[in-house]
Formats: structure tokens, sequence, C-alpha cells
């Protein structure tokens, strides 16, 4: 089986796999291709990856070769043609932002596996390559905030006075969240977080969080661990409480996401005209709208002395470990794919497979794609 690893385009500056993954490919008797110059961004060279055992070629070579061909971001629609039918593409989708992309992929007859929506069970977690990402947001979005503090994040007790603790405010206790919460404790703040699942009271707390809790959040067994769209009257009571922290705090981090949905509105324009000057905001979802009113996707703004930094690319800012874990959580999945002899077999009964895949035999497949997109 041959699988290949394209180069990224724009500003991406992780690489699908890494040497070391690579590596551990060979040795399940797998030949690798990798893409001239594909690993640069992320610190790995040609020669590093032809000394792990992978052959350096050139994209049209990988695209005719490969059976399996992986990338962190999908490639350019207009390079759909060039790919076969049959062959199986693995990357980060966001199915509702590149449903058009999608459509032409099952037209063409190739195998979509969309990264993103590897179901969140035990069995892949291994798998989980948003749970990895959101790792790295939450680590770099806390580094982000307290760089550009004007204040420490742990208390003091110097000659030269007390130094009060940073006050963070950690919106949303996913994945992102969780890790925000333990790098601002690590960093000595304090921390106040909000969510609407009530199983992540005791995460926060047993992190060093004060979980604030808003009453008669929304909760529905049925939407697998993830959180629903809140009423009218809660939405209002808990941006009322919000407000009320956020005034009191130096740092907030937003990270409050409803999967297929605009993200909540937490942090209103008032709210961020009452907070202190110097205090800084990153929000994690800008991509998907901001969980700030004031949020602008990609910019760093300032707003009355309160930075706004809307950022979801973090994991592209730290490309060694972001490629490193995307890489691992992805030889977990192809190991579900490839039988003893090292073929390629692609089962639609597994549900890993059936939840991932995106498009598969000009059908789409995975039931959560086809309620994004509304095929029936
Ligand atoms: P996410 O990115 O979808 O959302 C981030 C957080 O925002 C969530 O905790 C959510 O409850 C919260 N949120 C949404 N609306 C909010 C609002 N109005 N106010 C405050 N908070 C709000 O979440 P995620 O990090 O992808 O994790 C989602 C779920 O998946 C969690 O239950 C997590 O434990 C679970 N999970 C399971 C596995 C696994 O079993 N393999 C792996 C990772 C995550």
């Amino acid at each position: 089986m041959t699988i290949g690893i394209l180069k990224e385009t724009g500003n991406e500056n992780r690489v699908a796999l890494l040497p070391g993954e690579v590596a551990v490919l060979k040795k399940m008797g797998i030949e690798v291709l990798v893409e001239l110059h594909a690993g640069e961004k992320a610190f790995a060279a040609d020669k590093d990856f032809q000394s792990a055992g992978a052959i350096v070629a050139e994209r049209k070579e990988i695209i005719s070769r490969a059976e399996v061909l992986l990338s962190i971001n999908p490639p350019v629609e207009d390079e759909i043609n060039s790919f076969r039918e049959g062959q199986v593409l693995c990357s980060v989708l966001n199915p509702v932002e590149n449903s058009s992309w999608l459509e032409k992929a099952r037209l063409r007859g190739l195998s979509v596996l969309a990264l993103d929506l590897v179901p969140r069970t035990t069995r892949a977690q291994s798998m989980d390559i948003l749970s990895s990402m959101a790792t790295v947001s939450g680590y770099k979005a806390v580094l982000d905030a307290a760089s550009l503090l004007p204040r420490f994040f742990p208390m003091f007790m110097s000659a030269a006075g007390t130094i009060k603790p940073a006050r963070v405010l950690i919106l949303g206790a996913g994945v992102a969240g969780l890790q925000a919460i333990a790098i601002a404790r690590k960093l000595g703040a304090i921390v106040e977080v909000f969510d609407v699942r009530s199983a992540v009271k005791e995460e926060v707390k047993s992190l060093g969080g004060k979980f604030i809790e808003v009453e008669g959040a929304k909760e529905d067994a049925q939407a697998g661990g993830y959180a629903v769209e809140q009423t009218e009257d809660f939405k209002k009571k808990q941006q009322e409480l919000i407000q009320e922290r956020a005034i009191a705090a130096d740092v907030v981090i937003a990270t409050a996401q409803i999967p297929g949905k605009k993200a909540p509105v937490l942090l209103l324009k008032e709210t961020v005209n009452s907070m202190k000057p110097g205090s800084v905001i990153v929000d994690l979802a800008a991509s998907t709208g901001g969980n700030c009113e004031l949020t602008q996707n990609g910019k760093n703004i300032v707003v009355n002395g309160v930075n706004i930094i809307g950022k979801s690319d973090y994991p592209s800012d730290m490309p060694t470990d972001a490629s490193k874990m995307f890489g691992c959580n992805v030889i977990n999945l192809l190991k579900i794919m490839i039988d003893k002899d090292g073929k390629l077999v692609l089962n639609m009964q597994d549900d890993i497979l059936n939840g991932t895949a995106a498009v598969h035999g000009k059908e789409y497949i995975s039931q959560r794609v086809k309620q994004m997109l509304n095929i029936k």
C-alpha cells in the first residue's frame, strides 16, 4: 500500500506526518511518498523524511501513485479532477464550509475521510484530531494572553511590594478550555469557568478552577456529550453573570462552541467596554463567529484598551508538536483501514469509519455530514 503526504498551501505550517511517524508506517510495510518541501515549515527537511524511509517526490507523482493521500487541509477545489475514483483523501474537512468541494469529490468517486468527524468514543480516542489540536490551542491561548498582559500571572511577595495574581475567565470547558485552565493555574492565576454542561463541573474543580453555575442550562443526552443551543432567558442570565466576572478579570479565554452552529455570543460589546484597559480576550471560537461580539476572525484589535485576539489557528503556530500529534492520530486511524496483508480495506460497517467517511462510493455516508448539509 502507498500513502502520500501532500504539502499544505497558504499560511499553514503543519504537515500531516513528520519523519518519526513515517518510520512507524514503514515498519508496517507501507510505502510513503512525501511531497517536496512538505515538512519545511514544521522544521522537517526532505532529507529527514528520506532517512525515515520515505520517497520525496513532486505533487503530480504522489497524486498519481498513492492510494491514500494525507493533508491537514483539503486540497483546493480546482485540483479535485486530478484525483482518481476510489482514491482516499484524509484531511480536516469542515463539511459546512466545504460543501461544494465535498459534492465535487463525491461525484468524482473519491473516498473522503473527514478527520474532524472521528466519533468522540473511547475506541476512537487515539484518533481524535480535534482533541489534539484543541490541546494546542488552549495552551497557546493562555501563553499568548500572558505575554500581552501588562501584569504578572502569579502572585509575588517581594521587597517591591505584593503583586496580586491575575484573574482568568474561561468560557467553555471542553478540551481547549480544560487545557487553558490547567496552564493558567500552572502560571499561578485565579481561574473562573463557565460551561453549560454540568458534567464538566468536577473536571474544572479538579484542575483548580472555580465553576460558575448559571441555573436553567439545557442539556441533551442525545447530543453526544456536546453542548446545545440555550433558551433566550438562559442566554440573558448567562451574559449578565459573565459580564460581572469579566469586569473583574484580566484575561478571558473564550472557547465555547456548538457543533455545526455559530458560536454562542457570551461577551457583549457593553461587557468589553466595562473591562479593565490592558486586559486580554483570546477568542478561540473566532472562525465560527466568536464568543465575543467584537471579535474579528484572524485579527488582533484593541477596543477601549482591551486586546481582542480572534484566533482559531494556534496549532499552525506550534507546528512541530501539533504535526506530531496529528500524525499519531492519523496512524491510529490508518491501522483500522489496513488488513493483515497490508491492503487497504474501508469497512463502512466499522462505526469509526462510518462516522468519519463524508463520502464513499459516490454516496454521502456520515450521518453527521448528512445532518449538517441537510441531505436526506
Ligand atoms: P466544543 O469545542 O464543541 O465546545 C467547547 C465547550 O464549550 C464545551 O465544553 C461546551 O459545553 C461549551 N459551550 C457551548 N456553548 C456554551 C455556552 N453557551 N456557554 C458556555 N459554554 C458553552 O467541545 P469539545 O472540546 O470538542 O468537547 C465536546 C465534548 O466531547 C465534551 O463532552 C468532551 O468531554 C467530549 N470529548 C470526548 C472524547 C472522547 O471520548 N473520545 C474526546 C474529546 C472530547
